[in-house]
């Protein structure tokens, strides 16, 4: 008998199988209509079913769809390297092409650490992030990522870069002594025991994804935390795979603190989910010595810059601006956090509303003054999850960073197409489905 053998992430699980998608919403071949909450993995931003980008698809498939970049160069990756550049920050002019957020932050590692190197400092290899978080997949990018049950098993093959506390302020641990930034200053005390000789970089995701749920640093976090990397020659490397290309109101994230980092990885919103596609973008500084010294970067795969890829993204960035999507992130992000306040006002459950744009995320607690979380095995996020599921929502789990200790959230990150109705019908259904758990 034949029988299937996709690997699916939880393999007894009876998915519903995707028939099509328009707009904010997915359908399933029983003709089951699914409002997408998440936009996927916080990934689909301009909404399904776009057909400028099929068309601008089909158009660059019919004259190539794959030349190895050892080979040839495209119009479409130039392209969009040179849109990138003017889009972003400061002198982050330069992109490589990866085929996953994972990628781009493991090359934004690979490329830290060869900077050091061709200036003559061998030993700067190491990178120091933060616990509570999420950086990718890989053995590299996993090395830097915070999230225990993504690690754990792994742990003995991997790097131990996580040191510092993130900047989550619902749960911060210097609360009895008033905000002083110290966990940005955590940075510093982390240096000084490793020996800045030793580090090539500090990374960070602006806002906190999958490990927590839209967790947002206070005011004036990143800025410290800038500072301390100047001062002990290390780059900063914003992961801005989740955050970036609009989703947070700004078309990068780390603008609403003013902060230009030395390195960007990007990924989900740059393709919006129309084809794998990722980026690391590197500053003129940091490309410097190795455009003087051995002038290749030590990374890259098969797919890297392809041309289809490399238009699909070009169209949706214009889509994004044509639509005007990073202002629509901002005004309806507003508007779905006053209704998020709302529920939380009727719910004691959810302790903690919070996000920027269209990157929010409700936290749930047992006791809402205590802020006391649920026992794991109860497992609210994923019923939460999955009554949400049932009644027509999909919105993102993103607990398991502490795990049973802290951090039972979800991400709810609707594309930035979504129109205030369907934000009232989207918040309709949680409504429903947390008063049904509650
Ligand atoms: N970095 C951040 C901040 C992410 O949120 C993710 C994925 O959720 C990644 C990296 C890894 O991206 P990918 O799953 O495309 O490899």
């Amino acid at each position: 008998m034949k029988r299937n053998h996709l690997i699916k992430p939880i393999l007894d699980h009876n998915y519903p199988t995707v028939s099509h998608g328009k707009g904010i919403y997915l359908y399933d071949t029983d003709g089951k209509q699914y409002i997408d909450g998440s936009s996927g993995a916080v990934t689909a931003s301009i909404g399904h079913g776009v057909l400028d980008v099929v068309e601008a698809m089909t158009e660059q498939a019919s004259k190539v769809s794959f030349a190895y970049r050892s080979h040839f160069t495209s119009e479409a990756a130039e392209t969009l390297a040179e849109k990138l550049s003017e889009l972003a920050p400061g002198d982050l002019n330069w992109s490589f092409f990866v085929n996953s957020g994972s990628e781009a932050t493991e090359t934004a590692m690979k490329i830290a650490i060869q900077h050091w190197q061709e200036k003559g400092f061998e030993r700067k290899n190491r990178i120091v992030s933060r616990w509570t978080s999420y950086h990718g997949i890989t053995m590299g990018a996993l090395s830097m990522s915070g999230h225990v049950s993504r690690r754990k098993r792994f742990v003995p093959l991997l790097e131990d870069f996580p040191s510092i506390s993130a900047p989550y302020c619902y749960r911060c641990p210097y609360e009895s002594s008033g905000c002083k930034l110290q966990c940005a200053n955590e940075l510093e005390t982390s240096i000084q025991r490793l020996g800045s000789e030793n580090i090539a970089a500090f990374i960070a995701e602006p806002i906190i994804g999958a490990s927590a749920g839209a967790v947002t640093p206070p005011d004036g976090y990143y800025q410290r935390i800038k500072e301390i990397c100047e001062r002990y020659d290390i780059l900063f490397i914003a992961d801005e795979v989740m955050t970036g290309i609009g989703r947070t109101g700004k078309m990068f994230a780390m603008e609403h603190w003013g902060v230009t980092p030395d390195i960007i990885a990007l990924g989900k919103g740059m393709s919006a989910g129309y084809t794998p596609i990722a980026a690391t973008l590197v500053s003129d500084r940091v490309m410097e010595p190795i455009l003087k010294g051995s002038k290749s970067i030590m990374a890259g795969h098969t797919y890297s810059a392809n041309p289809l890829s490399a238009a699909v993204s070009l169209e949706v960035l214009a889509y994004i601006e044509r639509m005007n999507l990073v202002q629509a992130a901002e005004e309806k992000g507003q508007y779905l956090l006053e209704k998020l306040h709302g529920l939380a006002e009727r719910f004691d459950i959810i302790g903690d509303v919070r996000g920027k744009g269209l990157l929010l995320g409700l936290e749930f607690v047992s006791n809402r003054s205590s802020k006391t979380p649920f026992d794991l095995q109860d497992g609210i996020t994923t019923r939460i999850v999955n009554k949400a599921f049932e009644k027509g929502l999909l919105i993102y789990p993103a607990s398991g960073a502490i795990e049973g200790i802290a951090g039972d959230a979800v991400i709810i990150s609707p594309p930035l197409v979504i129109t205030n109705e369907e934000i009232d019908s989207l918040v309709k259904i949680l409504e429903a489905s947390v008063e049904e758990l509650q």
